[in-house]
Parts: C-alpha cells; structure tokens; sequence
C-alpha cells in the first residue's frame, strides 16, 4: 500500500518504502525532461533497494496546462498535495502574464513556507565550463527564500501609494525621497535569518563540510544584511559550539571544527570565481543568493544542469525543482538537457535520506558526460561529443547505472 511521508518529533521524516510523492511536470520542455527523469529515479531506486522499494508518483496540475485544463493556475489541490505528502518535485512553470499570481514558484514557496533554497553548484567531470579549474567547485547556497526585497512589498511610482508613503517617512523619519520614485521594502528577520543560517550550519555538520561563509551587504545596508551576519555568528556561539567556531573567535585556526566566516557579497562574487576551492557552504539574503545561485551555476555547466531545492526543515515539507525556465522553442522537440530536474531529484533523495539512490544517479551522470553522451546544449561545447536526445541521454545514464 503506497503510503505518505511523516514528519517524526525530532523533525527527521519517517519515510516508507513505498512514498507517495507529487509531481509537477512542468510546462514547455517539462513534457520532455520529465519522463526521461522519472525513468532514471524509478530505475536507480529499483537497483539500489532491489525492487523492494518504489516511488508511487502522483501527478498534480498547475501552470499554463492546468489553466488551458481547469481555469486554475495553482488548484487547491496540488497545494493540499504537497502539504499532505510532504515531498514533491516539480518542472518549470510559466509564469502568468499580467494580474492575479506574480509567479508560481513564489506562490508555492510562500504557501508552504519553504524558507530555505538550496542550491548545489558541483563540477561533474567532462562538463564544458568557462573557467579553468572547474573541478575545484564544490559549493552549496542557502538562500533565503521568504523575505528581503523579494517580500512583494512594493507601491509602483506616482500613485496615491507611493505618495502616503514619501510623505509618512518624510513627516515620521525626515527621511527625502523623491516625488517620483517606486518605493520596496527590504524586511530581514531575526527569525527569519535564524533559521535559514541555522539550516546552512546543521547541513554542514551532517555532510562534514569544512566552512560556512555568510555572505551579506552588511557595510551598506547595517540593519538588514548586517543583522543577518551578526545573528549567524550569535547561532554559532548559542547553538553549535561544540561543531563550529567564527572566525573572530579563533583567528581563522577552527581546530577541528567547521569555520564560520562573512563575506562582502560584491567580494563573495570575486572570491568564489578566483578560489571557489576554499569555499564550502553559503548562507545568504534572498536577493544576493539569486544572483550568485546562477553565477556560480555557470561555472560548472549552467542552468541546464543546476538543480534546486526549496525547503522548510521543521515542517518536513519539500519542493523540489528545475531551476532552468520552460524553454517553449524547444518545447516537445525531445532535445533539451534533463539534468536540472535529475540533479533535483538527487537533493529530494538526499532529504528523504536515500543516499544511495542519489549517489547512484550522480555517478551515472558522471560516466555519461565522461562518456561523452551529452544533449545539444553541452555537445555544442565540447568536441568530439556524442549528440543525443533527451530520452537517450536518460537511457544513456541508466545503461551506466
Ligand atoms: P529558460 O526557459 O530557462 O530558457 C532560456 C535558455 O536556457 C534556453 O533558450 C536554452 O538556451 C537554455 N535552457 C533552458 N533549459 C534548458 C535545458 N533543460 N537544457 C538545455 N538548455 C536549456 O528561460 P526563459 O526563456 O527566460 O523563460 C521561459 C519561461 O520559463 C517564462 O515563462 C519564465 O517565466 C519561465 N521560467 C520558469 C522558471 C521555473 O519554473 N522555475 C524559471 C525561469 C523561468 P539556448 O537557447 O542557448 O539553447
């Protein structure tokens, strides 16, 4: 009887051997790089557990296919899906033009309150790369996923909104604006950075990573990003003091434990470009952890390949997800790269703590690129490549399991 994930007192998740997990299958290429994915999971936990294990994957509509269908964008119950099973992957989604959700995977992260976006950037031998020694990236992002500029706290300029507003901080803080200005707000959290910076520690003492970095704007922007770097270090001294140490309070000499440093962002960009080998596990803002999500990305093979995930630790709940767009020009062409959404499905078998399938699938990916079997994107990059189609390329990796 397939059977729904729980969550346990101690917040880890009781998973049975036959889970219940929801899919999205995205728009555009999703009807591509979906079926090509779920081939390669169902065939990895089969070899790993011996056919004792299944996945029961159950589909839930949302995007553009779900509003051409139902008039819905993001029905009920998909949502009361994911809260139900716990667990659930999704494709790329077209984000609606004009009113009503500003973009569904916003929509779905706030409705489930999944405050941690996890993104590994790690180099896969044979993977063509602008820098020259890619194999040196091995970095994993904790972004905020609910608060900063990203909050949706907004007034667009020259409206009665933004007029109150210019005129309350003139009159309450003296503070001048111009007339003409769209304002946002930039709110950052104690509880917010807390527990975001809390997860980005636990997963480094877990998986024995040798440093957290927490990358901020704090010389600019003191009570917000600052505020962030300074709630991480009193986490450190009040949480995790017997796994890690900040650097202020061991000179950068952590003895065993696991360092913890801050980085300027402007510089993290810099830093992580330049000597992207001493660095290990990233905290960050909201905004500043989009931007560099996608810049380290392109260091080890882009979008195409970097999977995400979006997640809340106390409630167990998980979203997890391509992080490339639905691509329409090559939507149903049996073309495009699947590895975004397979590399996703590693980091939702690392949640549920099936290691072993997610190491299976990695190493199966490794010796296909070596192999040098690639989708056109990466054969357009590397010679002597082996150009196959989406579905080949899972089958491909499914020989080498
Ligand atoms: P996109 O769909 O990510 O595509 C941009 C380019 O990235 C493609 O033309 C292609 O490059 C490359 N690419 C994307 N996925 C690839 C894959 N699996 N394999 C190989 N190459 C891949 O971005 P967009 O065109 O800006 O957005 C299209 C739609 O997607 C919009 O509606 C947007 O709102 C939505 N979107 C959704 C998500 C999400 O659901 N997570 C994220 C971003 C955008 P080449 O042309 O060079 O081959």
């Amino acid at each position: 009887m397939p059977t729904a994930l729980t969550l346990n007192d101690d917040l880890t998740l009781n998973v049975p051997t036959d889970p219940i997990i929801p899919f999205i299958e995205g728009d555009g290429i999703g009807i591509d790089i979906w079926p090509a994915a779920q081939a390669v999971f169902d065939a990895a936990v089969e070899k790993c557990f011996d056919g004792k294990n299944k996945v029961n994957w159950l589909q839930v509509a949302a995007g553009e296919k779900s509003f051409n269908d139902t008039g819905e964008w993001l029905p009920d119950a998909t949502i009361e899906a994911f809260k139900k099973y716990l667990v659930g992957i999704k494709g790329p989604l077209t984000t609606p033009v004009g009113g009503g959700i500003r973009s569904l995977n916003v929509a779905i992260r706030q409705i489930l309150d999944l405050y941690v976006c996890l993104r590994p950037v790690k180099y896969f031998n044979g993977v063509p790369s602008p820098v020259n020694n890619p194999q040196d990236v091995d970095m994993v992002i904790f972004r905020e996923n609910t608060e900063d500029i990203y909050a949706g706290l907004e007034v667009e300029f020259n409206t009665s909104e933004s007029a109150q507003l210019i005129e309350y901080l003139h009159d309450q803080f003296g503070w001048e604006i111009r007339a003409d200005s769209g304002i946002g707000i930039k709110p950052v959290s104690e509880t917010g950075s807390k527990r975001l910076i809390r997860a980005a520690l636990k997963f480094a003492v877990d998986r024995n990573r040798r440093n957290v970095s927490l990358v901020h704007k704090g010389n600019i922007q003191k009570y917000t990003e600052g505020a962030f770097m300074r709630w991480g270090y009193d986490l450190v001294r009040d949480e995790f003091s017997d796994t890690c140490i900040s650097w202020e309070d061991c000179g950068g000499d952590p003895g065993g434990k696991i360092l913890v440093q801050d980085m300027i962002a402007d510089n993290a960009f810099q830093q992580t470009l330049l000597r992207p080998g001493d660095y290990d596990v990233l905290a960050t803002c909201n905004l500043n952890g989009d931007y560099l999500s996608d810049a380290l990305a392109a260091q080890v093979g882009g979008i195409g390949i970097a999977p995400g995930g979006n997640i809340n630790y106390v409630t167990g709940h998980g979203v997890f997800e391509a992080t490339h767009g639905t691509a329409p020009k090559y939507a149903g062409q049996n073309k495009v790269n699947p590895g975004s959404v397979i590399l996703s499905g590693v980091l939702m078998f690392e949640h549920l703590g099936w290691f072993d399938v997610a190491s299976m699938i990695i190493s199966s990916l490794e010796k296909t690129i070596e192999d040098k079997i690639v989708t056109y994107d990466f054969a357009r990059a590397m010679e002597g490549a082996t150009e196959v189609s989406t579905s080949d390329f899972a089958k491909a990796m499914i020989d080498r399991m």
